[in-house]
Formats: structure tokens, sequence, C-alpha cells
């Protein structure tokens, strides 16, 4: 005879399975979080090291340029002070003139590339700084998701024997019925009474189904079919 007091048993005992299960299902989740986290951070680091690169280059190529326009301009000067005519002189004189403008504005540019350049520095030691502790987050969250998985793992054998053990107590078409409807629903295959509704749909029962449960016997919600137990 199966009564509503083995049934809250059982149901009890299911919450605890699916608690275990859903936890045990949680954990790798937290280190995938934790790894697309470090990804992340790997990503950024390297986009600003990316960027650090890139201004180098473009100092490095302004700096020579900066550099063969005076040379330039001292070669020109050699000219200027040999030249014969006047029109001449002032040619190479306006040349000297322009390439002497010219490298103003690059020393400007050159200039910010290096105020640049040191920002860009400090950003890339922040990025790997971070990079470093997102990944020691990732290593105590792995370390920590694996101690736990194995208490978890040791709980639910447990707990799977605990449920092993109370099912033994079920017969006949009563047993059938619990078996179809934890494989189809498990812990929410059961439901215990509120009131004079099914803790399960909130549905009203009949009297007499609340008269099965007053002597003790499990019921089933007509409305949601969940098997239905009063707490003693
Ligand atoms: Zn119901």
């Amino acid at each position: 005879m199966t009564t509503a007091v083995i049934v809250q048993t059982l149901h009890r005992i299911n919450r605890q399975k699916s608690d275990l299960k859903s936890q045990l299902v949680r954990g790798p989740r937290t280190v995938a979080v934790a790894e697309g986290k470090l990804k992340a951070a790997q990503q950024h680091a390297q986009d600003l090291q990316d960027q650090l690169r890139r201004s180098k280059i473009d100092v490095d190529s302004k700096q020579l340029q900066m550099k063969e326009r005076e040379d330039k301009i001292v070669n020109l000067q050699g000219k200027m002070n040999a030249a014969k005519e006047n029109r001449e002189y002032q040619a190479l004189k306006d040349q000297i003139a322009a390439d002497s403008q010219a490298n103003v504005v690059l020393s400007d540019e050159i200039l910010e590339l290096l105020e640049l350049i040191d920002e860009q520095t400090a950003a890339v030691a922040l990025a790997n700084e971070v990079t470093k502790e997102v990944a020691l987050e990732l290593d105590a969250v792995t370390k920590r998701v694996a101690d736990r998985k194995v208490v978890l793992e040791s709980e639910l054998a447990r707990v799977e024997k605990e449920l092993a053990e109370a099912e033994k107590n079920l017969t006949g078409d009563f047993k059938r019925e619990y078996e179809r409807l934890v494989c189809l629903k498990g812990e929410d295959a059961m439901a215990e009474l509120e009131g004079k509704c099914c803790g399960g749909c909130y549905q009203s029962l009949t009297p007499q189904l609340l008269d099965q449960l007053l002597v003790g016997n499990p019921i089933i919600c007509p409305a949601c079919g969940r098997l239905i137990y009063q707490d003693r």
C-alpha cells in the first residue's frame, strides 16, 4: 500500500536529486564563463599591443623622413652658398624654407606620436595585469568547480541510493504511475497539498479526493497529473 508519507519522502529525495544534478550542470557553465572572460581580456591586450606596434612603426618612419629631409636641407644649403645666379639662389632659399617648415610640422607629429606611444605602453601594461588576474580567477574557479563536483557526485550517489530504497515501497499501479511521471517531470511529478489545492497547479481539489488524503492515501491531481500528498 502506497501511503502519502511515502510520496512525501519520494518528493523530498527527488528534489534533492534534481538540485544536485542542476548544481553539477552549473559547474562547467561557470568555468565556461570564466574562460570567456579570459579570452576577451587576452584579445583586448592583443589589440592594444597591435596598436602600439603600429604607432612605433609610424614614428620610426616619420623620424626617418625627418632625417632625410634634414640631410636634404644641408645639401641645399651647400648648393645655395655656391649659387652664382640670384634666381638660383632665391629658388634654393625658398626650397630650404619649405623643407624646414615641413620638418617643423613633422616634428610636431612625432612628438604627438611619442606621447601616444607612452599612453599605449601604459595601456598594454595594464591590460596584461588584468589578463593575469583573470587567468588566476579562471584557475580558482576551475579548481573550486572540480572540488565541488567530487562532493556533489558523492552526494548524488548517496541520494540515488536512498531514492532506490524508498521506491521499493511502491507497488502496483501506483508504482507504474509514479515511474511514468518521474521519468516525464522529475521532481515536478509530485506536489504537496496547499490548503485545498494542488501545490503544483493550484487547482481546487474535490472533497472526495481530499477525503482520500485525509485517510493517508496519495491522490493524482485531475488538472496537472501530479501525485499529491499532505504534509504530516
Ligand atoms: Zn495539479
